[in-house]
Order: structure tokens, then C-alpha cells, then sequence
């Protein structure tokens, strides 16, 4: 059983006040999250997560992680400038991009950010926009495949990402030419794993290689940046990861390879996104629509451009439907969206309880990569966003988009 962080009459409550669709989120669950993520990594005294504010970008939550002690890892001109907006500043800002447009560093510098440099290329680029600063950190792609107790878990020699282990010594020598005396090493080899191997894995093969850089190159490690990548359980059943088992794996390898190196002051970093927010929000959907043709359909007033995940990766996501929770899963339905294509399903052949129609049906694990992927197909609008606070009230965090949202980009100052 897959528990929500919202009973049914609560819900009920809320959708009177917000109506369906909306992204719902747990204030209470992202700030226990966050603390725990913290005092895994406690024995590090400078452990700081970077939230990827891809996950989620909205400036309330970047403000409640903000206050629970994270930064922010921006990728994009915008996701700089909200980070900017919600008050982070220097070194609580990362800025991990790649193919960069100008205007994009030159903000991050203007914002003191970290720069993660993602290729060799982008040392003279960075340095003739917007000049080099003092720390600069680079992202490694190790190539070959990554294997975890002999499954393979991802391909890097496919990733688009990255310094080559060449180009890393090459870089920092270059970067040390160039005044930079600080170094950060990056790294994301495998995203959404709940395998507790895989951070401490990935920090070996950091450690490893900066011990490599630093007898090589003679630069001054800062810190190590393991990034994101660690999973949630989806499906009903599945392990979650133990971010205390991670943290004492990470912290194992760091005392078998950085402190006998003489490396003890390296900073500890991550960038974690799913983690931090994935089980703390939901799609709240209203069923309005059944039809019973060679399948059973169920169709909601949500579609694929408020969930990209189940239409683009097939990926699960679980299902309650509200005020039935103890009632037998004994139908079979595809549960749909209104998207003029036939892989806009959040799920297919799922047995569930029977369904009425106003039913509130309810898509868990939405809170990162959820509406942050959305998008207007078919002229669909983007949902709302609500906030269900720790004393039990809400918050409208994002309003839906109206149809003027969707206009804005025109001109029809010729047409109406
Ligand atoms: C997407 C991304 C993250 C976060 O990934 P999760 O799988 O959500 O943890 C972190 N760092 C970088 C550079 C990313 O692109």
C-alpha cells in the first residue's frame, strides 16, 4: 500500500476551495526530508545540498529548502534569475549547465554563483564572457559503462556530459594558469536509483580521481559535488533508498580515500531534485469522463501536459482514488488525458476500484519532474500549484494559467 500525505476529507476540503487539476504539495514531508538528508551528511561540515531546481521550480519551495539549509542548482538564464528573486546568493547558488548561452554565464557571474563547467571548450568561453572566478568546478564523465554488483546502470560513454579524465587534467592545469585557486569535481551517472551503492560508488570514483588530479595538477580540491540521481519508490512495494545507509557509505569512502591523501577539508555537495520532492506532491484530478469500448477508459480533466512522465518514459506512477481506499481493485482501466494522443495514459491495465464520475482520482509522487515538465499541447493550460502547509492550511503557490496566458505571446492588436 502506497499511503498519501492527504486523507480523503481534507482533499475533498481542498479541491472546494482549488479546483481540479492542481499540484498538491507536503510542506511537512519536504522539510523532514530535507532535515535528514542534512544529518545523514552531518559528519561532512560542509555538506550543502544544491536543490535542481529543474525538479520543481517554484519560489515557495526554493524558500521553504532555503530555510531547511540547501542552495540551489540552476541550469538556465531563468532558473538563475528565480534563484536570484527567492534571495540565493554566491556559494548557495550552482550553476551545472551545458551548451550555455552567454547571457546565461554572464548572470551567473553577476551572481557570484559556482560554475560547473561541462567542457574543456567552455574554459576560454566563460573566461572571454564574463571572466574566471576564483573556484570553478568541472563535471567528469568516467566513459565506458557504470556497474553496480555487475548490473549495468547507465552508458556515460552515451552521455552528452562532461570532461573526459584527459581533459580534466588538461583543464585544471589550464584553469591554474588562469589564476583559478579552488576546485570542484562533478559527477551524475545514473538518475532515479534507489540502490544505496550508487553515491557512494560515484564518491570512490570522485575521490579517486581528485586524489589523481590533485598529485598531478597540484590544485586544491574544495569540494566534490555528487549530484543527483537518487530515486524514489514509485511502484507500491519498492524499496525506498536509506539516505543514512548513503551517507555513512559516502563517508566510508572518504575516510579510506581522502583522508590518507591528506584531503580530509573536502566539501561534500549534492544536487539532488527527485529525492528532495518526489514524494511530496500529487496530481489532483477529477474523473469526467468514462468509456467503455474494446477497454475500459477513465478520463480525467489532467492530461500528459501536467505529467509528462507516464506518456514520455512509460514511467509508473501510483493511483488512489479518494474515498475508496479500502475498497477492491477490481476493475481494469486505462486512466487518460484529453491529449489528441494515444500515449497520453498515466496508466494502462490497472486495476483499481470502481470509479464514478467527479471521483477525485489522485497521481502520487508528482512533486519533482511533474509540472515542471509540463507543457501546452493541444492548448492545454498549466495547472495551479498548491501548498498544504504544516498546520494543516493551504496555500495557492502557482495559479492555473487562463486562456491569456496562453495568448500572451501573440500580437492581435490587428486581428480583434
Ligand atoms: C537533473 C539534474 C539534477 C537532479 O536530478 P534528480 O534525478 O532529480 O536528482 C542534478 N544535477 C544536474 C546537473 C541535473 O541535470
Amino acid at each position: 500500500m502506497k499511503k498519501l500525505f492527504v486523507e480523503s476529507e481534507q482533499l475533498r476540503e481542498i479541491t472546494k476551495k482549488y479546483p481540479t487539476p492542481f499540484h498538491l504539495y507536503d510542506e511537512k514531508g519536504i522539510r523532514e526530508n530535507a532535515r535528514r538528508l542534512k544529518e545523514a551528511f552531518s559528519w561532512n561540515k560542509g555538506f550543502k545540498e544544491y536543490f535542481a531546481v529543474k525538479a520543481t521550480p517554484n519560489p515557495t519551495i526554493l524558500r521553504i529548502l532555503m530555510e531547511e539549509g540547501c542552495g540551489v542548482d540552476c541550469s538556465s538564464l531563468t532558473e538563475l534569475m528565480m534563484a536570484d528573486a527567492v534571495g540565493f546568493r554566491g556559494n548557495e547558488i550552482m550553476f551545472s549547465s551545458n551548451m550555455t548561452p552567454k547571457e546565461d554565464f554572464l548572470l551567473a557571474r553577476e551572481l557570484d554563483a559556482t560554475i560547473n563547467l561541462d567542457d574543456i571548450t567552455q574554459i576560454d568561453y566563460l573566461q572571454n564572457i564574463a571572466g574566471l572566478p576564483e573556484t570553478v568546478s568541472c563535471r567528469y564523465n568516467p566513459g565506458g559503462t557504470f556497474i553496480i554488483n555487475n548490473a549495468i546502470m547507465d552508458t556515460p560513454a552515451e552521455a552528452k556530459y562532461g570532461f573526459t579524465m584527459a581533459q580534466l587534467k588538461e583543464g585544471f592545469q589550464i584553469l591554474q594558469e588562469k589564476g583559478v585557486k579552488h576546485f570542484g569535481l562533478h559527477a551524475f551517472l545514473v538518475s532515479n536509483t534507489t540502490d544505496n551503492e550508487y553515491y557512494p560508488l560515484l564518491a570512490q570514483i570522485l575521490f579517486e580521481t581528485v586524489v589523481e588530479l590533485n598529485r598531478e595538477t597540484g590544485s586544491h580540491i574544495a569540494f566534490i559535488n555528487l549530484s543527483g540521481g537518487i530515486g524514489i519508490p514509485y511502484r507500491p512495494g519498492e524499496q525506498a533508498a536509506d539516505i543514512y545507509t548513503i551517507g555513512q557509505g559516502v563517508h566510508k569512502a572518504f575516510k579510506e580515500v581522502l583522508i590518507p591523501a591528506g584531503m580530509g577539508d573536502v566539501d561534500i555537495y549534492a544536487e539532488l531534485g527527485r529525492y528532495m520532492l518526489g514524494p511530496y506532491g500529487c496530481l489532483v484530478t477529477t474523473a469526467i469522463q468514462e468509456k467503455h469500448i474494446y477497454k475500459e477508459y477513465i478520463g480525467l480533466d489532467a492530461c500528459a501536459a501536467n505529467l509528462m512522465r507516464p506518456a514520455m518514459y512509460r514511467a509508473y506512477h501510483h493511483i488512489t482514488v479518494m474515498g475508496r481506499e479500502n475498497e477492491p481493485c477490481d476493475h481494469k482501466y486505462d486512466i487518460t488525458g484529453g491529449l489528441c494522443e494515444n500515449n497520453d495514459k498515466f496508466a494502462i491495465d490497472r486495476m483499481l476500484p470502481k470509479i464514478d464520475m467527479g471521483d477525485l482520482v489522485v497521481i502520487h509522487d508528482t512533486g519533482a519532474h511533474g509540472f515542471a515538465m509540463g507543457y501546452n499541447y493541444n492548448g492545454k493550460l498549466r495547472s495551479a500549484e498548491v501548498l498544504l502547509k504544516e498546520d494543516g492550511t493551504t496555500e495557492l503557490i502557482r495559479r492555473a494559467e487562463t486562456p491569456s496566458d496562453y495568448f500572451a505571446t501573440f500580437d492581435f492588436s490587428g486581428i480583434f
